[in-house]
């Protein structure tokens, strides 16, 4: 297993192409914008060799030895509860996302959809992933799960495209490879993931063979392109302040990561024009990064929550019975997230590889959930926080030797807390609900791991209403 200061290093040997704001940048490890987000992915690896936490954070690999919980592979349901505790762990620890799941999933994954490949198509995928997974786990790499294709007209299917490349696709096969195309969208921690997982967007049919494409390669193999995306406030990170950042030390990244005629050799290939599995890798995929939400989101929840409540105390109104009552409903609808991705991991199963699979109903209902009970919270510590949140002068007006008194004077609230730690409060819970800490807390929720109504529609096909219609009819004594 690699320590936080081992991964850091460990970016620096990457000679990968990097865009910020319209220009390429060479030294991404140390670039303010991006070093929260270093940081928060770096926080997987620190809190595997604290003794508090090697329970959560630490397993075994086949051979026995100890991986990096976010290289294993789920044994049992208490493996799976584990990682939406540890996930809680780390969503309050950097109040953001830390990005290492998706690839994680990704693993989870493709060790149960290569399995059923080779069982009904006598391929030799299983065991291309399993050498891959002993790479990973024996470097203790971070893997980019690259999911989303960026789609272009919603109402053609890949091959009807007016540009073809709109989705991922295959355009040379060689006796070694494959050459591909393509652009995956909203990469979480592309910039600082060794490994780009590729996986198809949705289920392919027989026309989309080329489409039906999932590899592993270095994240800075040639061809492949980082640009960063925005994110509103990015550039207080140029600031050289810290109050006005909310958490200035942590944060997340997501990439829109260009594939210009990339290969990929062929032990790499996990998925190669079998589209009739590629519609069971996405759900599978699916269920896992919706079960993932109901712990990171919990904890990221638990931060905004004390937030809140610190922002009342401050303003000395922590026992109004309002506040109170506000407070425990932002608890409710949090513990209910974390309630949710409990629940698809208790209820989950081994599939044929071994590998357990979460309840993949409940597991959407988790997702589901997200897409709704954070912006309910982020309403509520808007509320507590009140309007000066957003009306408050900046940190170097603070510092300011002609004004700063003013402000320390005029927006003291509390007798026993001070006016900078009422503005760093504000500004925390600021950046968690419409600032970078945003895109993790709010639109992500919404998104990530599918929109709504990805959602709706897996609990639908999941839901034997058959079943509950005829308890009904039952019950109520019709066809007797
Ligand atoms: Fe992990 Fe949550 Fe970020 Fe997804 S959104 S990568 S589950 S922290
Ligand atoms: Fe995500």
């Amino acid at each position: 297993m690699k320590t936080a200061e081992e991964y850091v290093e460990s970016l620096k040997d990457l000679n990968r192409e990097v865009y910020i704001l319209g220009e390429r940048v060479e030294d991404f490890v140390e670039h303010p914008i991006l070093r929260p987000s270093l940081n928060a992915l770096a926080m997987t690896y620190q809190l595997a060799w604290e003794p508090d936490h090697e329970e959560l954070m630490v397993r075994q690999d086949g051979k026995g030895r100890k991986v990096n919980l976010f290289t294993s592979i789920h044994e049992g349901t208490d493996d799976l509860i584990n990682k939406v505790q540890a996930l809680r762990l780390l969503g309050q620890t950097t109040g953001t996302c830390f990005q290492r799941c998706v690839g994680w999933d990704a693993l989870n994954t493709l060790s149960i959809v290569t399995y059923e490949m080779d069982a009904a198509l006598s391929t030799d995928y299983q065991k291309r992933f399993l050498d891959y997974l002993s790479y990973v786990q024996e470097h203790d790499l971070v893997c980019n799960g690259a999911m989303t294709d960026v789609k272009g007209d919603r109402n053609r299917r890949p091959h009807e495209q007016e540009d073809l490349d709109l989705y991922l696709r295959v355009i040379e096969r060689r006796d070694d490879g494959i050459l591909v195309r393509g652009a995956k969208a909203h990469q979480t921690g592309s910039v600082f993931s060794h490994e780009i997982i590729v996986m198809p967007t949705l289920a392919m049919r027989a026309e989309e063979k080329d489409y039906a494409i999932a590899f592993a390669i270095p994240s800075d193999s040639p061809g492949v392109l980082h640009i960063l995306g925005r994110q509103s406030s990015d550039t207080r990170k140029l600031e050289g302040v810290s109050i006005d950042l909310g958490n200035a030390n942590f944060g997340a990244h997501e990439a829109l990561v260009i594939f210009d005629d990339v290969f990929v050799p062929r032990e790499r290939i996990f998925m190669d024009g079998e589209v009739e599995f590629s519609g069971r890798l996405v759900e599978t995929f699916a269920a896992y990064h919706r079960q993932s939400y109901g712990g990171c989101k919990a904890g990221v929840g638990d931060v905004l929550i004390g937030a809140a409540a610190s922002a009342a105390e401050f303003n000395g109104v922590a026992r109004a019975s309002h506040i109170r009552r506000k407070i425990a409903e932002m608890v409710h609808l949090n513990e209910t997230l974390y309630s949710c991705g409990l629940a698809c991991s208790l209820c989950g199963n081994a599939e044929a590889s071994g590998t357990y699979l979460v309840d993949v109903l409940l597991a959407n209902v988790c997702k589901q959930n997200v897409t709704r009970l954070p912006y309910e919270i982020a309403r509520l510590a808007e509320d507590i926080a009140g309007g000066l949140m957003v009306t408050m002068p900046s940190e170097k007006d603070l510092r300011n030797p002609k004004v700063g008194h003013y402000i320390d004077k005029y927006l003291r609230a509390s007798s026993t807390s001070s006016t900078e730690d009422r503005m760093r409060i504000l500004r925390l819970i600021e950046s968690m609900t419409m600032g970078t800490g945003a895109v993790a807390y709010r639109s992500e929720s919404m998104h990530g791991a599918g929109s709504p109504e990805a959602q709706v529609i897996m609990i639908e096909r999941q839901t034997d209403l058959e079943h509950k219609m005829s308890l009904a009819k039952d019950l109520a004594g019709i066809g007797r």
